[in-house]
């Protein structure tokens, strides 16, 4: 029997925060500067915080960044991954599709909502597949473009596997395109990271042919 193997996810260094100075503070301490601050925002705008309806909305806003949708900025938040011995010695690509995706633009603070489709080929190791959805979860938990979320998926899954022969496909409606701006609601953006096999058209149809199926 072989024991499930975990990765140590000290070692990757692909998403080093731009601001690491902000982890020494803790998270309750953030939560009461957001707070603060989000109730000058809603002061600014002419909302009446006295309002039972809006009072206790500058620590929901705070503690929803926190904990919730900005989660994936603290390092303490990356996901264990699973690793599994590949016993079968299962060499064919493996695809997880339709992951569901959300996230929120830099931009503009507002979501981006889609689905992430992660293939890859097995070698030493299979990674646990729910695993999978946990690690695009964690990279989407950040403000973000959708370039970078879908490279750093890569990279990360690069780290996890030691090998690069691997793709990953993100189509997001961004809400700052449908909501403002051209108000554009049907449009979609599509980023891809290919690397190693994937780079191979072939191999790459054969994922793409799969992502395609029953939409
Ligand atoms: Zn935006």
């Amino acid at each position: 029997m072989h024991e499930p193997g975990k990765n140590n996810f000290s070692d990757i260094l692909n998403d080093v925060l731009p601001y690491p100075k902000i982890n020494r503070i803790s998270e309750d301490e953030k939560i009461e500067k957001i707070e603060y601050h989000f109730t000058e925002i809603m002061k600014t705008m002419g909302l009446d915080l006295t309002d039972d309806s809006l009072k206790d909305t500058p620590n929901r806003v705070a503690k929803m960044y926190i904990n919730e949708i900005f989660s994936g900025l603290n390092p303490k938040n990356k996901p264990d991954i699973t690793l599994f011995e590949n016993k079968y010695h299962f060499s064919e690509m493996l695809v997880v599709k339709d992951i569901a995706l959300y996230s929120n633009c830099e931009h503009h603070f507002v979501p981006i909502i889609g689905k992430a489709h992660v293939g890859y080929f097995p070698e030493k190791h299979i990674i646990g597949l729910s695993k999978i959805n946990r690690l695009v979860q964690y990279y989407a938990s950040r403000p973000q473009v959708q370039e970078r979320l879908t490279v750093q998926i890569g990279e990360a899954l690069q780290n996890i596997l030691h090998h690069n022969d691997l793709a990953v496909v993100i189509e997001a409606d961004h809400l700052c395109v449908a909501s403002r701006g051209v108000k554009d609601i049907s449009s979609q953006t599509v980023t891809s990271h290919f690397s190693g096999k994937f780079e191979d058209k072939s191999v790459r149809n054969e994922f793409l042919s799969y992502i395609r199926n029953n939409k």
